[in-house]
């Protein structure tokens, strides 16, 4: 009989996990893997808010495919996927031929998510990827460059707004704190012509967290120079500013958005019934009605059912879902039945840059650098899982 072809799609974690787990549960006999991804590499998207501030050269969140992966048991194809469709079981790609499948695995991330603000893709720096941190890197650094060159240095030039007060937002802003003092003593500007702001439309920062985690991360930021506006929804971006909803306008070359993400529309152009773009999967992860599509990572919602809300998409979800995938697919095609997702959260831990961090750990809350030494540990955790020792040492965080 023919060999059942399995096609991942992006080689974030869960599609990276998925290649894992295939590569060692299933011989080349059984099935062909093929793992589509835009770029050679895999960028650790939980790392990406250091290199867009500068604080982390940018190689070091990324990852070669081939060294990685075993290419004699999985064919890495470096493509961009520009439409699924799953009446035809075919993916169509911008440079190569379309691509058939048996059993299709998508884990293609997410996109910004703009609740309605104007002129977000437009004039915001918006895209958490390689490419966008090294873009996001230089605009701060043209920005410090820049200013001493003028002949009337404007306001908006060194004010730099973080859009979403949430876990990205602030962990960027923590690293740009760090990364300010040394810009301003390398281009020699004065470090109060530096105007920081984080802009959160819900009624607290970092949703989600314990207020005493909240108030420890916004007192630190606040010292470092940071001015939080809560309860502020912003309107628009426009060149040069942005705009509340209650009219307030600041100026600022430099709008970071970081208020939360929706599927890749990739999901929602193939016709796949999806909230903000990301699929309510069935128990086993398939999207329902398709039985060879499975749907992971920040692609996917699945809900707690404890809370009864979803839960926030996350690497460590994305991870455990790729593994799980990569089960499912091979009890399929084994002839056995695939079994339940459930996640297994370890915690939440976000970095506020220099040696500092907070957050919980098996419901234990944790601070500064025991906080960050647990982050570290766990980064370090997924790449021995994902290329072994030898990668952990060149790629790992120092935890001290
Ligand atoms: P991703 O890891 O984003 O991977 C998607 C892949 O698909 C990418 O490699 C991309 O190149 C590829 N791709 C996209 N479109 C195409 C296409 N059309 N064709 C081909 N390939 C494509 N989560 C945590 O659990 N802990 C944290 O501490 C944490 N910190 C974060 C910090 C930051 C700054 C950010 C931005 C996010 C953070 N997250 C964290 C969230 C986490 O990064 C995401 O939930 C996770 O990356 C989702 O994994 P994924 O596999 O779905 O997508």
């Amino acid at each position: 009989a023919k060999k059942p072809h399995i096609v991942i799609l992006g080689a974030g974690y869960g599609g990276m996990m998925a290649a894992n787990q295939l590569q060692k549960k299933m011989g080349t006999d059984r099935a062909n893997v093929t793992l589509v991804n835009k770029h050679d590499y895999h960028y650790q998207t939980t790392w990406l808010h250091e290199p867009a501030a500068g604080t982390l050269h940018h190689d070091k969140a990324r990852v070669e495919i081939r060294k990685v992966l075993n290419p004699a048991k999985v064919n890495i194809v470096q493509d961009t996927v520009e439409q699924v469709k799953t009446d035809e079981k075919q993916v169509v790609l911008k440079n190569g031929d379309d691509l058939s499948y048996d059993y299709l695995v998508i884990a293609v991330g997410s996109i910004a998510e703009t609740f309605g603000a104007e002129g977000v893709y437009e004039h915001s720096y918006h895209k958490w990827t390689l490419d966008g941190a090294r873009e996001l890197k230089d605009q701060i650094e043209f920005q410090f460059a820049q200013y001493r060159n003028q002949e009337e240095a404007e306001e908006q030039d060194l004010t730099f707004v973080v859009a979403g007060g949430g876990f990205t937002g602030i962990e960027f802003i923590g690293e740009l704190t760090e990364r300010v003092p040394e810009l301003c003593e390398q281009y020699d500007v004065p470090r109060e012509k530096v105007r920081m702001y984080v802009i959160e439309a819900a009624p607290s920062a970092l949703p989600g967290f314990d207020p005493e985690l909240v108030e420890y991360a916004m007192n630190l930021l606040e010292h470092r120079g940071v001015e939080f506006k809560i309860n502020k929804p912003i309107s628009e971006v426009q060149e040069g500013k942005v705009i509340l909803k209650d009219g307030e306008e600041i100026a600022a070359s430099t709008v970071i958005w970081a208020t939360g993400v929706r599927g890749n529309p990739i999901i929602e152009d193939a016709g796949i019934e999806a909230n903000r773009g990301r699929v309510k999967v069935e128990p086993d992860l398939r999207a329902p009605g398709l039985e060879d599509v499975f749907v992971i990572g920040d692609c996917s919602l699945i809900i707690n059912e404890e809370t009864e809300r979803p839960y926030p998409p996350t690497a460590q979800i994305a991870m455990q879902q790729g593994i799980k995938a990569g089960e499912n697919i091979t009890n399929l095609i084994m002839g056995g039945a695939p079994t339940k997702f459930e996640p297994e959260i370890l915690g939440t831990l976000a970095s506020l840059g220099g040696k500092e961090a907070m957050g919980t750990v098996k419901e234990r809350k944790m601070y500064g650098r025991s906080a960050l030494f647990m982050k570290h540990m766990s980064d370090n955790r997924y790449l021995m899982k994902l290329g072994g020792l030898s990668l952990m040492l060149t790629k790992g965080r120092n935890p001290l």
